[in-house]
């Protein structure tokens, strides 16, 4: 059964208006064009259906056209902003932050990059259960893009699932300090909020790695080298950050930064 809207009968309105004008003219053109070369007569009779005509049928032919199309073009729209979040944790996903990283790399921003892995997710699934470890990748899911978002530093800013219990922030217009502190904040703040999975209060923290745009880096060599930090953070035992080879020399951190980073020494 085609249900329609009152507000579908008002967007498809203005179109309609014009589908039928534009008729009516056509019919009007042709016919003074047509009428002295076939010699019709009743001229008045034909210039009247000219207008009734298209004023009445246009109406009911277009009108559902019209309706159709405003329907697929609305259900386009939600397809793709679908497609850009993640079904689990419902904030962006790898195709969204990678778009993303293209539109900012086009330019020539700054910009920082961070690999975030859940520490021991695995043993999480096998002590709880899949669905508590769901549950898991919601909460830190919305503890990344909230810390990101609300973040002062830098921006524009976009927090994803990556895949698995991977996740990745990109920062615009930011620099290693900010970066860091940011970077830091995150690692705090998911070991800050329990998780809590009916009768399970499940500590959970992640690991961080963290790259700087430098030169002219595709978003893929600066995510590599952030997973390569983050790698290096598992290695030190977790529920920290490192920060990518080479940003060390480029930082000038105050007390607090440099205490909270560790160095890439065995890939620098
Ligand atoms: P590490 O601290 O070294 O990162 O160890 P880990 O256990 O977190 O990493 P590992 O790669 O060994 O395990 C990741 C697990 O994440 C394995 C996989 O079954 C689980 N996983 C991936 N996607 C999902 C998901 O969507 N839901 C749940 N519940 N588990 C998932
Ligand atoms: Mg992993
Ligand atoms: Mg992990």
């Amino acid at each position: 059964m085609f249900r329609v809207t009152a507000t579908e009968i008002r967007q498809a309105l203005p179109p309609v208006m014009i589908i039928v004008v534009v008729s009516i003219v056509c019919g009007v053109v042709v016919l003074t064009i047509g009428m002295p070369l076939i010699g019709f007569e009743q001229i008045r009779l034909h210039y009247t259906l000219a207008v009734v005509f298209p004023l009445i049928i246009t109406p009911i032919l277009v009108f559902p056209l019209v309706i159709m199309a405003q329907r697929l073009q609305k259900l386009k729209a939600e397809l793709e902003g679908l497609l850009r979040v993640d079904g689990l944790t419902g904030i962006p996903n790898r195709r969204a932050f990678f778009e993303r990283a293209r539109a900012v790399f086009s330019g020539d921003s700054p910009a920082g990059a961070m690999m975030i892995d859940v520490d021991y997710f695995k043993k999480v699934n096998d002590t709880y259960g899949h669905a508590v470890g769901d549950a898991v990748l919601r909460a830190v899911g919305q503890v990344i893009k909230r810390v990101v978002e609300a973040s002062p530093y830098g921006g524009p800013r976009i927090a994803a699932r990556l895949g698995g219990e991977e996740f990745g922030a990109l920062i615009e217009n930011i620099g290693p300090n900010d970066a860091a502190r940011l970077a830091q904040e995150i690692v705090e703040q998911v070991r800050a909020v329990p998780v809590v999975a009916g009768e399970h209060t499940i500590p959970v923290t992640v690991s961080v790695g963290l790259a700087l745009r430098r030169d002219e880096e595709t978003p893929d060599a600066l995510m590599q080298a952030a997973d390569a930090a983050c790698y290096e953070a598992k290695r030190l035992g977790r529920n920290r950050c490192c920060h990518a080879a080479g940003l060390v020399e480029r930082l000038r951190y105050d007390g607090e930064a440099l205490g909270v980073l560790c160095q890439l020494a065995a890939a620098g």
